[in-house]
């Protein structure tokens, strides 16, 4: 008798399977659905359950080539803001000791160690000298 893995794994073989776009899917359902726990709407949870259908639908997928185009253009969109996400959650783990200035010359972020006050910093990309206020 086969197992019931190796009968998943014959079924997935030609499929398209996994990618980034299935969890960012799957991790939407999930919001709307918690999002419905408190308002209770047919509509959203209507949504939610279509748009598990929808990605896991997606995953049995024979048409690799265009799922795989699919999440390239997810990422592009996805990645800038997993970017800023990432800095901004930085900056918040830094606050005590650091804060980032853009550099107005080359436009660089810059991590500076706390300084109260108006002074000057020296951009170490450019070589340039421009003012930082640190409030607090
Ligand atoms: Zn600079």
């Amino acid at each position: 008798m086969e197992s019931l893995k190796n009968k998943l794994i014959r079924f997935m073989v030609g499929r398209y399977g996994i990618d980034q776009l299935y969890y960012a899917g799957l991790f939407l359902a999930l919001g709307l659905m918690m999002i419905n726990m408190m308002v209770h709407s047919t509509i959203l949870m209507i949504l939610s359950n279509g748009l598990i259908l929808l990605v896991v639908l997606r995953g049995f997928s024979r048409n690799i080539n265009r799922r795989r185009i699919e999440n390239e253009k997810f990422l592009k969109l996805w990645n800038p803001v997993k970017k800023e996400g990432r800095i901004f959650l930085r900056r918040i783990k830094e606050i005590r000791t650091h804060r980032y200035r853009k550099c107005p010359h080359c436009k660089k972020t810059l991590k500076l160690p706390i300084k109260r006050g108006k002074h000057m910093a020296r951009c170490p990309e450019c070589k340039t000298f421009f003012a930082v206020r640190v409030m607090m």
